[in-house]
This record gives structure tokens, C-alpha cells and sequence, in this order.
């Protein structure tokens, strides 16, 4: 029943209904709120970076073996009694377990919660076979009586209230439920299925852990019905990904440490199960259940020989991915993957559901970085839905008209910047006051949520030697990097830069022959022209040749620290070059506060109020968060904390001019909780942020003004 569209009109349409629905909203919202507390309480004396790190290196190592590791477990599985089986595909799967329900004169299952029997469809194929299949965990089983999948891997029906779910039991049981008796609807659930439970043949589980030197498998659930299908019925089949399989108990415990804790902010889940072999049983006829493992490939053997994809793989179904996704929140999970709901859905959907299902819904993703911070098994989630969305566009060969033009522009400097400065001269009769006020028809409408800025009337670029003083004896040589916003957009953060640096002996540098860093490339799924620009920008700026890289935007800043080594790895002396550019990269806020080492003395005292808005690309992606804050300190602003200050605020580059309604929602909320503060500036550090707040603010009539932080700090600083 999961419809996902295939192309992004379609998509667009459905994610506009899902912004309509308050319920939705303010459900995903109130559980987002609550999570990262929760979470964070879970992990307390736990350092959580290290644990991802175990956990990534653990299941490093045995993805690669994971067909070594299938022989070890069969072999004791069989030994304890368990028949084990191997499906190729999810057909193959379905398939076999209808086979030892039809072996086993099965006609009436029950089921607990198992994604990888969502991603196979067996509840239709047993169903078709003529079985009658219930869910038994609570979620579940409302989503099934509903006909639909699962819009959370672990909260399954979180886009229903109270109220749809009595409409529902009073539709089952024929009588009226009410929606405020949650006890009495428990209770129907409970009556309902025991009764379930005690006239099953067969159960079905899925696994989180398969261990291999034991043939155990493990079981993390919260309701007792996990236990009841895995117990009470003769017959026991368990589907288990064979990703899932881990070489020892350790390494199952290792992950067991991070899953509950990342799922719901739990310490450990109300059951943990773990069945070996087949145990007695009461109703089967020689008073031994059949225990049957049924173990799914579906591509991910040819995954694991990936050396990029192979690292999806790792994922243990925690689902923080989609908790802590600003999109998730606002779409939820139906809209937001297809049957692997999330990042990892955005993923995962091209291995398993095919590339027709990931087309539109790998595009929206704002590269906020927020589920890589948050994954326990240290997954670049961003940066594979990226590389997804660029196998798409690669394989299909058919690109939007703006993939070709970047591609013919990108690379090209001289052209590029000669049309940046073609578009100032053609923006004049409607540029006023810093913003285009009558917009193209390309921009009104759906994109007219906030104000465009104008070009500069003059490049960075073309005022740099009148802006720049000669130093006599630099104490360090340092160069800017500008990217496109402050080179043709905002040139008076730079200059804001060079006043804050003046008389400390540094000699900064502009190179002519920089260009666009290449994320904006990246974003659209264009590897090669992210690659062409990133060899330019190497060219024009010898890292050897600084003893600083800095950066007035966290987007650039996070791509050439992070992304040029992906983008040039292998490359002999370019990726000798990369590693200088990478310890040389620098943002404003670490630069002043570390390297210029800037002091309260410097500035004017009882500065006005700020709100700060940190950029995704600074806080998660460069991973800087004090020094902003301690530089506005410094500075003698008066700082104040807004609601949701590291959440994304929409910009995302060309995730703007796709996903336009999304983007002014996370804008909207993301004024609204500045505007709460009552600070007279929205402050942040990077030039798109800015961009996007500054157009937010003009476009709403805000009276707060939004600045960079290089701004506000140097307007402080005294003559
Ligand atoms: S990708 Fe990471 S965060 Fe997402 S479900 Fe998997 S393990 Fe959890
Ligand atoms: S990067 Fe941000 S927007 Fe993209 S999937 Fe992750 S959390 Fe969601």
C-alpha cells in the first residue's frame, strides 16, 4: 500500500499536504522536542562519539565477511536445532516462508514488528497465499487494520492520534471507543490479540542481532508481543537481513549499548530476547518448536563489496536518522522514504526498492548534517544520499536543464563570474536597497518566501588591493577564501574581516583564480563538476603557500575540509594537497578567537541584544560551536540563546528552488524563535544562512536586522 511518487511535481504535491496537517506537525514536533533530552540522559557517562566509533569499526569488520559469518552461525544454529535458510531476493524469502507455513498446515500467523518483512512485502505475499497474517505490536497492527506501512522504523503509527485510532477500534470491534480512554483502547488490543496469539501456528520475528559463534539470535522490543510470537505458536520463523549478522555476544552487546538509548532515549528496552536453537513447546506435537531462520540477501552481499555504499550497512534500525531530520518532522515518514523511513531511507530505497521509488525523495535532503551527528554506527548518511541522488542522474543520463548548465558553467571561472557580473548590470532597473524587489516568474509564487539579494556593485574581487593593507613583516600569511556569496554577494564581509585583523601583522591574500568551492555541484548530484572546481581551486590556491585558510562561510568552509578528500581521493599529489588545505581551513569565528586572539579591551562595552543562528555546516559539519558564541561574548554583544539554534534554516542551496514550501516553513519557525528573543539582530556565520534569514526577515517585515558575525563583531570594534 506505500505509494511513493516518482517524480518531484507529484512528490511536491504530497509533501504540501503533509505541511497542511497539523496534527502531523505538531505530534512529530512534541516528540522531536522531548527526544534529544531523553537521548542525551540515556548516554549520560557514555561518550557517544567513541561508541559510534566501536561500532563502526565492529561492523567494518564483518560486513566484509558476512558470508563467513552466515557458515558459522548456520552451522550452530543446525546444531541447536534451527532450520536455517537463505533467500537471494525478497520474492525468494516471502516465498520459502510461505512454504514452511504450507509444510506445516499453518493457516493462522502472527507477526512482530520487523522491518525487514516490511521491505519484502510478506504480510501481501502471505496474505495472497491465503494465510491470515496479524501484527501484534500495538503500532503495527493500527497501521495494518489502516492498510498502511510504517511512517517511523520504531514508532510505526506516530502520524495517528488518539482520535484516529478510536475511529478505528470502534470500526473493528463494533463498539464505540473513546478517544480519551487510551487504558480502555489498550485493553481492546490486548483482548483482541491474545486471542490471536493462542490460535497462531506460526510466528514471525525479525532479528537485531544474528550472532555467529553461537547461532543466537537477538530480539530489542518493547511490548511483550515479541516474546509471545517468538513462543507460543509451533512454529517460529525469524527473517533476519544478513547484515544483521555479528561475530560474537560482544559485538551484539557493543550495539546494544547504542540502540536503545538512540532509538527512544532508553537505557535498555523493556525486552531483550535472545533464542538459540528450537526451544519446547507445549502445542507443537513431539513438544519441540520448529525454529526457522530465514536469512535475506536483497543486494546486500553485493553492498557489502562496496567501497563506499558497503558503510549503509552498518545501520542497526535505531531510527535517530529521521528523529533529529528537520524534514522528517515537518513531512513525517510517509513522505519521507519508502518502506526504510529516514536518511537511511533515502539510502537504502535505491538498493531495495529500486531507483524509480528514490528519485524524488533522494532530492530532499538539506545536507544539514543532523542525522550523521546523531548515528551510532557513524554512517555519512548526507553524503550517501548525495552520491544516491548523483547514480541516478548518471544512470537515467537525463539531467534538469540547471544540472546542464552548471556543468557547462561551473568549471568554466572566466565564464561563470562574467555572467555574476552580466547579472548585475540586467538586475538594475529592479535591484533596490541591497534586494531584487520584483522577482522573475521563476521566483514569485511558491519561491517568493523570502527577498533575493542582489549582486554587489562591485566583486570582492575587483575593490580586494583598495580594501587590503600591505603588511611590512606578517606574522602570518593568510588567505580567504571567499566562495560565490561573499565574492559577489556580500563583499562587505570581507571587508568586516580585514578591519577586525587590522594592526596584527597578518598579511591576508585574495587568489584571482578561486572559484566557487563546488557544493552547490555536489548538492545536485554533479560529482564531476564538484570535482573540476575543486582541482581549480587548488591550482589557484597553494595551500603550502599559507599558514591559514580562511573562510567567511561555513558551506565552503565544511566542503573543502571535508568533501575535497572524498572528491580527490587516489589522486597523488592533488590529495598531498588536499590534507594541507584541510589542516589549513579555518572559519572567522575560530580564526579571530584563536588565531587573532581578539580581547574584550578591543571592543565597545553594553552592546546591543543578539540572537545567534549556527549554521549546519559550522556546528555539525566543521564542528565549532563555543567560538561564535565566546566571540560575540568578546565583542561585548549581549547574547542570547533562541529555541532551536542549531536547527537547519532552510537554505540548503538548490534544496530551496526544489523543495520551496519546506524551506519557508523551517525559515518561518526559524524567525519566529529569533524574533522571540527579542534581540535586535539575528547573527550567524555563513553568507547563505544569511541569505536565506535576511530575505526571511525583508520578506516579512521583520524589524530585526540579520548580520554576519564579522559584521556585527567589527561594527564593536572601537575606531
Ligand atoms: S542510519 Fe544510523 S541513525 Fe539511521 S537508523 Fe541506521 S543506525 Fe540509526
Ligand atoms: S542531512 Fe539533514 S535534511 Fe538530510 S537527511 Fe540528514 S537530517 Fe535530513
Amino acid at each position: 500500500m506505500i505509494k511513493t511518487p516518482h517524480d518531484l511535481q507529484t512528490y511536491r504535491k504530497d509533501l504540501k499536504g503533509a505541511l497542511r496537517n497539523q496534527f502531523l506537525g505538531k505530534t512529530l514536533d512534541t516528540f522531536a522536542t522531548a527526544y534529544p533530552t531523553s537521548r542525551a540522559n540515556a548516554f549520560a557517562g557514555i561518550d557517544f562519539d567513541t561508541l559510534a566509533c566501536e561500532i563502526a569499526k565492529g561492523k567494518d569488520e564483518s560486513i566484509p565477511k558476512l558470508e563467513s559469518l552466515l557458515e558459522e552461525f548456520t552451522a550452530h544454529a543446525r546444531e541447536a536445532g534451527a532450520v536455517v535458510h537463505f533467500a537471494r531476493t525478497a520474492f525468494e524469502a516471502n516465498s520459502i516462508i510461505a512454504s514452511i507455513a504450507g509444510e506445516n498446515g499453518v493457516k493462522k500467523i502472527v507477526k512482530g514488528k520487523s522491518m525487514t518483512a516490511e521491505e519484502t512485502f510478506l504480510n501481501a505475499h502471505l496474505e495472497r497465499e491465503g494465510y491470515e497474517v496479524t501484527e501484534t505490536d500495538l503500532g503495527e497492527w493500527i497501521i495494518q487494520l489502516r492498510g498502511e506501512g510504517p511512517s517511523h522504523m520504531v514508532l510505526p503509527a506516530i502520524h495517528l492520534s488518539r482520535k484516529d485510532v478510536a475511529d478505528l477500534f470502534t470500526k473493528v470491534t463494533g463498539e464505540p471507543r473513546d478517544p480519551d480512554d487510551i487504558n480502555g483502547m489498550v485493553k481492546v488490543a490486548r483482548r483482541e490479540l491474545r486471542r490471536k496469539f493462542i490460535e497462531a501456528d506460526m510466528g514471525i520475528s525479525g532479528a537485531n542481532f544474528a550472532i555467529a559463534s553461537s547461532g543466537t539470535i537477538g530480539l530489542v522490543t518493547n511490548e511483550g508481543n515479541g516474546r509471545l510470537v517468538t513462543t507460543m505458536p509451533r512454529v517460529h520463523v525469524a527473517l533476519v537481513g544478513v547484515d544483521k549478522l555479528v561475530p560474537n555476544l560482544r559485538s551484539a552487546l557493543r550495539i546494544l549499548t547504542a540502540l536503545p538509548r538512540n532509538a527512544t532515549g532508553q537505557v535498555i528496552s523493556t525486552y531483550v530476547t535472545w533464542i538459540t536453537g528450537a526451544t519446547e513447546c507445549k502445542t507443537a506435537d513431539n513438544g519441540r518448536k520448529q525454529m526457522h531462520i530465514v536469512f535475506l540477501d536483497n543486494g546486500r552481499l553485493a553492498l557489502s563489496k562496496d567501497p563506499l555504499f558497503s558503510q549503509a550497512l552498518r545501520c542497526i534500525r535505531c531510527g535517530a536518522c529521521a528523529n533529529v531530520c528537520p524534514i522528517y518532522k515537518l513531512v513525517g515518514g510517509h513522505n519521507y522514504g519508502h518502506v526504510y523511513i529516514g536518511a537511511i531511507g533515502l539510502v537504502m530505497t535505491y538498493f531495495y526498492h529500486g531507483r524509480e521509488n528514490a528519485r524524488a525523495i533522494v532530492k530532499n535532503c538539506l545536507n544539514c548534517q543532523s542525522c550523521r551527528k546523531v548515528c551510532p554506527a557513524g554512517i555519512d548518511l548526507p553524503g550517501l544520499i548525495k552520491e544516491v541522488h548523483g547514480t541516478i542522474l548518471k544512470v537515467e543520463g537525463k539531467k534538469p536543464i540547471r544540472n546542464v548548465l552548471l556543468q557547462k558553467v561551473l568549471p568554466n571561472r572566466r565564464l561563470f563570474h562574467s555572467l555574476l557580473r552580466q547579472a548585475r548590470i540586467a538586475q538594475k532597473p529592479v535591484a533596490d536597497g541591497g534586494f531584487i524587489r520584483h522577482l522573475p516568474m521563476l521566483f514569485s509564487g511558491n519561491h517568493g518566501f523570502r527577498r533575493l539579494p542582489a549582486i554587489a556593485r562591485v566583486p570582492l574581487r575587483d575593490m580586494w588591493d583598495r580594501i587590503n593593507p600591505r603588511v611590512d613583516n606578517p606574522k602570518y600569511r593568510v588567505a580567504l577564501f571567499g566562495g560565490c556569496l561573499v565574492d559577489f554577494v556580500y563583499p562587505e564581509q570581507a571587508a568586516a574581516l580585514l578591519r577586525i585583523a587590522r594592526k596584527r601583522a597578518v598579511q591576508f591574500e585574495y587568489p584571482l583564480g578561486q572559484t566557487c568551492c563546488g557544493l552547490p555541484a555536489q548538492m545536485m548530484g554533479e560529482k564531476q563538476t564538484a570535482r573540476a572546481v575543486a582541482v581549480q581551486n587548488l591550482s589557484a590556491l597553494d595551500p603550502a603557500d599559507f599558514d591559514y585558510i580562511v573562510t567567511l562561510c561555513a558551506s565552503c568552509g565544511s566542503h573543502l575540509k571535508e568533501n575535497y578528500s572524498r572528491l580527490l581521493k587516489g589522486e597523488g599529489a592533488l590529495a598531498v594537497k588536499v590534507a594541507q588545505l584541510e589542516a589549513k581551513v579555518i572559519d572567522f569565528s575560530s580564526f579571530a578567537t584563536r588565531v587573532l586572539g581578539v580581547a574584550p579591551e578591543e571592543f565597545q562595552r553594553a552592546g546591543q541584544k543578539v540572537a545567534y543562528h549556527a549554521p549546519c555546516h559550522l556546528c555539525r559539519g566543521m564542528g565549532v560551536s563555543r567560538e561564535p558564541r565566546e566571540l560575540l561574548d568578546t565583542a561585548g554583544l549581549q547574547y542570547v540563546r533562541s529555541g532551536d539554534e542549531e536547527v537547519c534554516c532552510g537554505f540548503g542551496g538548490s534544496f530551496s528552488i526544489d523543495f520551496p514550501e519546506i524551506s519557508a516553513e523551517l525559515l518561518r519557525r526559524k524567525l519566529d524563535n529569533a524574533e522571540a528573543t527579542g534581540a535586535g539582530v539575528l547573527v550567524t556565520d555563513c553568507p547563505g544562512c544569511v541569505l536565506q534569514l535576511r530575505g526571511g526577515m525583508e520578506r516579512r517585515g521583520g524589524r530585526m536586522q540579520v548580520k554576519h558575525i564579522a559584521e556585527v563583531v567589527a561594527e564593536q570594534r572601537k575606531s
